[in-house]
C-alpha cells in the first residue's frame, strides 16, 4: 500500500536528517520511532507503512552524503543554520574603526528597570568582547534617570546576571552619580540657545511635533532664562514644564523635532532619594555620559538609529568629544519576546511563575532551564554585529548548549505515564548502568526484580508476540497488554543484542521515585500566549536522582537534557 503524501514528506525529512547525522546511513529503528512520534495515527497500520519507509530509507542511504546534505538543505534549511554556526564556533566580530590597542573603552548601559534578559546578554557580551579584543576597558553604567521604574532589586539582578555570564566590568557606575554634571550641561545648552523650557501640555506637544510646527515657548525666547531658573529650582511640578532641545521642528528625522532633554519626576530615586526631581532623558544623558566617561565605541541597538543625529549634535554644541556609535540588531527569539510590556502582565497575572520561570528569556529563566553562560556567549558571538531584524531560532542556542553539556551529563532513566510490566521468568539481578555512553563517568547499579515500569506511550506500541529490548537489561516478548489497567505481562527471552528490535527505557520497581519533568515550550504563538507553554511529564525516575543537587545537568534517555530542580523534579532544557 502507499502512504499519504504528508507522511511521505515527513519520512523523507526524518530519514535525511538521520542519514546526515550518522555519516550517510539512516537507521530504520530510530527513523520509525521518530515518524511514529510525529504521527501516532499511523501506528494502527504500521506493518503496511514500514516497507514503504524502508524503501525510502534504502533509496536515501544509497545517495552520497554530499547529495543527502544538498537535499536536506533544500527541504529543511534551519537544520544547517544550527549545525553550521556551532561547527564554526568562532567569533565573527569585525574589527572596529578608529580603534587602538589599549585605548578602546566600551560601556554596557542597562536601565535598572527590570530583570536582565537575552537581549542584555548580547549587548554585554559584545561590549566586553570588544574591550578584550583591544585590551581596553568595559564600563557598566546603570542608566538610572527615571525613578518611576528603577529599583535596587534590578541593579542587583543585573549585577548577578553579568556575574553569571562571567562578564567583569572594569568600572561600575551610575548615571545618577553625575546628576549635577548633567544639570550643568543642561543649563549650558539653554544658555547657548540650543534648548528651551516648554510649558505646553502633552497633547499640544505631541500634536505640534507630528505637524512639525514650533510652539510658542520656542518662538518667544524672552522668558527662557527666567523659566530655566524656575525649572532647576523646583518651581514646576510634573507635566508642567520640560526642557527641550532646539532641533528642527520640520526635520524628516522626527527624533530631531525638539525632543525632551529633561522632565520632572517626583518619585523617590533608589540611589538619590528625594533630592532630585529634574531628570535627564536617555537622549541627553547617554551622549554626555559616554563622552565624559571616555567611551570610544558606543554600541546601541538599531532602534536608536534615528537618535544618532541628536547624540552627535548635543556633543558638538557642548564641545564634547564624540564617540563612535555602532549599531547592532536587538536579540530576541521567535516566540519568546523580551519586552516588559509583554512579560510583566504574565507575571502580574501569575501566568508564569516569576522572573525565573524557565519559559522566560530572562537570564534567570535561561539559567534555571539549564543553559550555560558559555553557550550564550558563543551563540551571541556567532550572530556577530548584524543589523538584520530576523529573530534567530532558540534551536541555535540549544545546539551550542548541547555541545557543552553533552559530555558532562549523566544518562538516567525516566518514564512518564507509568505502565507496569510483569516479567515472567526474570531473575532478580543488579544491572550496571554506565553514567555516560562514551565518556568515563563511572556507573551505577540498579536492582531489578520481575517488575519494571515503562512509558504508556511505549506500551501503546506493543503487540502480543512482539519482541523488544529493555535498554541495558534484556529482551522480552509481549504476552498481554492492558492499556486500561496500565499493566501488561511479558516474558524474558534472552540477553543477546539484536539490531532491529525496539529499545525502550524503563525504571525498576525496586529503584524508583515519583518524578516530574517540566517541559517549557514556546511562550507565545504569534501574539497569543501559548496555552501549552509548560507541559508537565509525571512518572518515575530511578532513585539515583535523589543524589543530584539543583542545577546539575543530566540527560534522561529519550526525553532530553534536563536541569535538576530538586529531588522530585527537573526542567527539560532541550532535546
Ligand atoms: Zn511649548
Amino acid at each position: 500500500m502507499d502512504i499519504d503524501e504528508d507522511t511521505q514528506k515527513l519520512a523523507e525529512n526524518i530519514i535525511l536528517r538521520n542519514a546526515v547525522d550518522y555519516n550517510g546511513r539512516a537507521r530504520l529503528d530510530s527513523v520509525i520511532s521518530k515518524i511514529l512520534g510525529s504521527r501516532p495515527q499511523i501506528k494502527s497500520n504500521i506493518k503496511d507503512v514500514i516497507p514503504k519507509i524502508k524503501e525510502i530509507l534504502e533509496q536515501i542511504n544509497s545517495l552520497s552524503i554530499e547529495r543527502q546534505r544538498e537535499l536536506l538543505l533544500q527541504k529543511c534549511p534551519s537544520y544547517f543554520d544550527a549545525k553550521k554556526v556551532v561547527e564554526k564556533n568562532e567569533s565573527v566580530l569585525p574589527p572596529l574603526i578608529n580603534a587602538n590597542i589599549g585605548k578602546v573603552v566600551t560601556r554596557f548601559p542597562p536601565e535598572p528597570n527590570g530583570y536582565p534578559h537575552i537581549g542584555h546578554a548580547k549587548a554585554a557580551v559584545i561590549d566586553e568582547e570588544y574591550a578584550k579584543m583591544y585590551s581596553g576597558k568595559l564600563i557598566l553604567r546603570f542608566d538610572d534617570t527615571n525613578p518611576l521604574n528603577e529599583k535596587i532589586e534590578y541593579y542587583d539582578a543585573i549585577l548577578e546576571g553579568l556575574s553569571w555570564l562571567n562578564i567583569k566590568p572594569d568600572i561600575i557606575k551610575n548615571t545618577s552619580d553625575d546628576i549635577n554634571l548633567l544639570h550643568y550641561y543642561g543649563r549650558k545648552l539653554i544658555n547657548k540657545g540650543s534648548a528651551y523650557i516648554c510649558l505646553c501640555d502633552q497633547t499640544t506637544i505631541h500634536d505640534l511635533r507630528s505637524k512639525g510646527i514650533p510652539c510658542q515657548c520656542r518662538i518667544h525666547t524672552d522668558k527662557t532664562l527666567e523659566n530655566s531658573d524656575k525649572i532647576f529650582n523646583g518651581y514646576y511640578h510634573k507635566n508642567e514644564a520640560i526642557i527641550r532641545f532646539k532641533g528642527k521642528m520640520d526635520s524628516d528625522n522626527t527624533a530631531m523635532r525638539d525632543p525632551t532633554l529633561f522632565r520632572i519626576i517626583e518619585n523617590t530615586h533608589p540611589k538619590l532619594g528625594d533630592k532630585i526631581f529634574l531628570w535627564p532623558t536617555y537622549d541627553f544623558a547617554a551622549p554626555i555620559e559616554d563622552s565624559l566617561d571616555g567611551v570610544t565605541h558606543a554600541f546601541r541597538t538599531k532602534e536608536y538609529e534615528l537618535r544618532n543625529e541628536l547624540y552627535r549634535q548635543i556633543l558638538t554644541i557642548l564641545d564634547l568629544r564624540i564617540p563612535e556609535v555602532i549599531e547592532f540588531s536587538r536579540l530576541e527569539f521567535e516566540g519568546l519576546p523580551v519586552s516588559k510590556r509583554k512579560l510583566k502582565p504574565l507575571i502580574e497575572e501569575k501566568l508564569v511563575e516569576g522572573w525565573a520561570d524557565p519559559r522566560l528569556p530572562t537570564l534567570m529563566g535561561l539559567k534555571r532551564r539549564g543553559f550555560t553562560p558559555d553557550a550564550i556567549r558563543r551563540f551571541v558571538l556567532s550572530l556577530g554585529i548584524t543589523l538584520s531584524e530576523t529573530k534567530p531560532s532558540i534551536e541555535v542556542l540549544e545546539a551550542f548548549n548541547r555541545k557543552i553539556i553533552d559530555s558532562k551529563s549523566k544518562r538516567l532513566l525516566f518514564i512518564d505515564e507509568p505502565f507496569k510490566l510483569t516479567i515472567k521468568n526474570a531473575n532478580r539481578k543488579k544491572v550496571l548502568f554506565k553514567n555516560h555512553p562514551s565518556i568515563e563517568m563511572g556507573s551505577r547499579e540498579i536492582d531489578v526484580n520481575n517488575v519494571v515500569f515503562i512509558s504508556s506511550k511505549d506500551a501503546e506500541k506493543l503487540k502480543n508476540g512482539m519482541e523488544i529490548r529493555l535498554i541495558e537489561l534484556y529482551n522480552i516478548k509481549v504476552s498481554t497488554i492492558d492499556m486500561a489497567k496500565k499493566e501488561g505481562l511479558v516474558e524474558y527471552t534472552d540477553d543477546i543484542l539484536k539490531e532491529n528490535i525496539q529499545k525502550i527505557q524503563w525504571v525498576s520497581e525496586l529503584d524508583m521515585v515519583k518524578y516530574t519533568i517540566l517541559k517549557p515550550n514556546k511562550l507565545f504563538i504569534g501574539d497569543k500566549l501559548n496555552p501549552n507553554s509548560l507541559e508537565v511529564l509525571e512518572g518515575f525516575a530511578e532513585s539515583y536522582v535523589n543524589t543530584l543537587s539543583k542545577g546539575t545537568m543530566v540527560q534522561f534517555i529519550r526525553v532530553g537534557f534536563c536541569c535538576i530542580e530538586d529531588t522530585k523534579s527537573a526542567i527539560l532544557t532541550h532535546k
